[in-house]
């Protein structure tokens, strides 16, 4: 089927500055046109749909590149001690569902429990259910005892041996990427968020065994000396990170993507009444400052820094993310980069996503105002695409809150 998108601006993210008055047809599931002008119908050619947007605003498909489908942070009905696991996979199914219905047609999934990120990722690639596309790590990987041991399915390992066994394990499952706990972090008790954790020939063998598959590492890394680790250790993408000077040069030379999830210690009025353990709030807002002056370093330093939230429901907490990647210093255009084409160049498909270009695959939003005048005009969403099919946004009689659901 051909669609045509006309009277538009198109927000391209490839760093050119908006198209006014632009048409887009696409053709199947790829960008076919990009014409200046409005559609003008053709007698006799009345196959294509049409949408006049009426001055909207056209971007590619957001991206979160840092998401747990399955957790809840906080967890007040206790679902994750107590539910089974196929709970748990509708829970997660329901909340990449909810983000692609909210402009994200990209998700990076960074540690599940049961494999069920690659059940949902199988799901939407074969049409099961509508779904964002899915680029998934199965479990993470962490030292006994380390962080976010006994949560979201980590595999506690120690040692290179084990670490080689773990990382082919997740493989073997369908893992796009590998997640490694390298250092400690805010949602796990009994640790501090500079402390080392992984050793550097444990690191290795992750790197070692993952790129000899073609497949990236990614790591949660707060500690500074953790970062610093890993990098020589060779990982791709530093999660989170108390960046310092060194990091940051040593990320540069290293051409190391960076998923600041700069909200998880910026955003201090939802920090503070989310009901949080005190432990997790004294961590987060603790690193606050450290957080945000490390980001705006790698901000300067040109460092290719993608969007991630950390947090459920993806949709809220990632629109969010975004918001506070302009509060932190980023300009609107980068924050928008961030969520799109840099995220896609993360998970290595920059090639067909990621920006709207001729030949590239739709994964279109609609937005009825201007995204570089007002960070937050991303929620005044009017439709999304995926590969060219149009999704349906309007709300669902009977559907019930996902935060009523499970974080009340
Ligand atoms: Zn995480």
């Amino acid at each position: 089927m051909k669609t045509i998108l006309t009277n538009c601006t198109i927000i391209d993210c490839t760093g050119e500055p908006p198209a006014k008055n632009m048409t887009l047809v696409v053709e199947g599931d790829q960008i076919a046109g990009l014409k200046p002008g409005s559609y003008q119908p053709v007698e006799g050619r009345g196959e294509a749909r049409v949408f006049d947007l009426e001055g909207g605003y056209v971007l590619p498909g957001l991206w979160d590149v840092h998401a747990h489908l399955g957790d809840l942070i906080p967890d007040p009905k206790n679902l994750l001690e107590t539910e089974s696991a196929i709970d748990y996979a509708i829970r997660a199914g329901r909340n990449a569902i909810d983000a692609l219905r909210a402009g994200f047609t990209g998700i990076r999934i960074l540690g599940e429990d049961h494999y069920a990120d690659v059940a949902w990722k199988r799901a939407f690639d074969a049409g099961v259910f509508v779904g964002p596309r899915l680029f998934v790590c199965g479990r993470a990987m962490c030292i006994t005892g380390g962080h976010g041991h006994g949560t979201l399915g980590s595999v506690e390992v120690d040692g290179p041996y084990e670490m080689r066994k773990a990382v082919r394990e997740q493989l073997k499952h369908g893992a796009d990427q590998i997640k490694l706990m390298v250092t400690g972090g805010v949602m796990t008790a009994g640790e501090g968020m500079q402390e080392s954790q992984f050793l550097l020939d444990e690191i290795q063998a992750a790197t070692e065994v993952a790129h000899q598959k073609g497949k990236r590492v990614c790591v949660h890394a707060w500690g500074t000396a953790g970062i610093k680790a890993a990098i020589r250790g060779g990982v791709d993408c530093i999660e989170h990170g108390l960046l310092d000077d060194k990091a940051v040069e040593m990320m540069v030379e290293n051409d190391v993507f960076y998923v600041p999830t700069i909200s998880v210690t910026q955003d201090e009025e939802q920090i503070l009444e989310s009901g949080m353990p005190d432990f997790m709030v004294e961590k987060a807002l603790g690193s606050a400052r450290a957080h945000l002056e490390g980001f705006q370093k790698a901000l300067k330093a040109g460092i290719k820094i993608a969007c991630g939230s950390d947090s459920s429901p993806v949709a809220d907490f990632t629109l969010s993310e975004i918001e506070h990647l302009v509060r932190a210093g980023m300009t609107e255009m980068d924050a928008l980069i961030a969520a799109t084409r840099t995220s896609a160049d993360l998970c290595e498909v920059a090639d067909r996503l990621g920006t709207v270009e001729v030949g590239k695959l739709a994964d279109l939003i609609v937005v009825s105002a201007n995204p570089l005048e007002n960070i937050s005009n991303i929620r005044k969403l009017k439709l999304v695409f995926k590969g060219g099919n149009l999704v349906d946004i309007s709300p669902q009689e009977g559907l019930v809150d996902f935060w009523e659901l499970f974080l009340e």
